[in-house]
């Protein structure tokens, strides 16, 4: 029994010293394995006398130490080597270990956000039709918010609750620098550039002092203006008749409601059919209808403060949320305005 452990440590030795790197998993096995030379010829181990017993059992687990501390050792070179040589080699070796019909790693890819889609899309529609989109500041100085915009000194928009002030010294014309609360900031802005007709879109961010379900403190509106010879109400209507049907659907459809803003007269609330409804009243609309927002003809004061002749020219303008007519398309799948902001990717993913 001890002659036969020992012969077979010896070729066991000697193929271990001599192995290359594709031998030696085959040599463990061979020899360590479930059925290998040594396992075998331990299992008899317990057949022999309880003298022979202790004596044998003992060299045979040295020998099985000394084989696996061996293969071990050559293990690591191996592993080292082949480090080395993958690094230094001209990149043959790491070649052949390419499997190129292996299937590869998808890596994970970002999409745009939902409301920069909304916004794309409603430029789309708006630049269809005519309209050019363009941008203005959204730090901006109080005349351009409101003062050119028909609104009196003391109109409650304008008070601290509303409107987010920057902690500036006030321009003695322009007046203080303020968060802009609407994108109606640029219209005189617009007329300003002094080329009519005007068509513009302005999509923008604006700042309001709320936080609830269907409001943020910084959400996105987007401005419509139209200005020049012979402009009347029924534009207006066309207008929004084309945005409504190609962005929520041709089952969608709209009414206009009388109200009231400083900068437009007559002024409108735009209401649409609810989608989830189909007009017929539910949960989210209540009664059917779902308030897009507000739009009217430019009032004449507005007009004279971005240099237009009010006796020669009129004009309509709009101004919805983005995230609001999202809200509406989408229904009651984006039920809190706020998830748009949360960085959800659970939420986001979805869309
Ligand atoms: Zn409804």
């Amino acid at each position: 029994m001890q002659e036969i452990l020992i012969q077979i440590k010896n070729e066991a030795m000697s193929l271990i010293v001599g192995a290359e790197e594709r031998d030696i998993e085959q040599i463990y096995i061979d020899f360590l394995g479930k059925k290998g030379k040594l396992t075998l010829a331990m299992r008899d181990i317990p057949k022999l006398n309880i003298e022979e017993r202790a004596e044998i059992g003992r060299l045979a687990n040295e020998i099985k130490d000394i084989l696996e501390d061996q293969i071990n050792d050559k293990r690591k070179e191996f592993k080292k080597t082949s480090k080395t040589s993958n690094h230094n080699s001209s990149g043959k070796q790491r070649f052949e270990d390419l499997d190129v019909t292996l299937p590869g790693i998808k890596p994970p890819l970002g999409s745009l956000h939902l409301v920069t889609q909304a916004i794309e899309e409603i430029t789309s529609i708006f630049e269809k039709i005519g309209f050019s989109r363009v941008r203005y500041p959204e730090v901006e100085f109080d005349w351009y918010a409101f003062g050119a915009l028909n609104f009196p000194n003391n109109h409650p928009a304008r008070d601290d609750w509303e409107t987010f002030f920057i902690e500036q010294q006030p321009d003695p014309k322009m007046g203080p620098v303020l968060l802009t609360p609407h994108t109606s900031s640029g219209q005189v802005r617009e007329m300003l550039k002094g080329k009519l007709p005007i068509k513009m879109l302005n999509i923008a961010k604006c700042y309001r002092r709320q936080s609830d379900v269907s409001h943020t403190q910084m959400f996105h509106q987007f401005e419509g203006l139209v200005v020049g010879e012979g402009i009347n109400i029924s534009h207006l209507k066309g207008v929004l008749e084309f945005f409504v049907k190609s962005y929520f659907g041709e089952n969608r459809t709209f009414r206009i409601r009388p109200y009231h803003f400083q900068f437009t007269e007559p002024s409108f609330e735009i209401d649409v059919t609810c989608g989830v409804c189909d007009g017929v009243g539910c949960r989210l609309c209540k009664e059917g209808w779902l308030e897009m927002g507000g739009s009217g003809m430019v009032h004449p004061n507005v007009l004279k403060a971005g240099k237009i002749d009010p006796e020669k020219y009129t004009g309509f303008a709009f101004g919805w949320g983005v995230e609001r007519v999202l809200m509406m398309k989408e229904g009651i799948s984006i039920d809190d305005l706020r998830l748009l902001y949360s960085n959800d990717l659970d939420f986001l993913e979805q869309f």
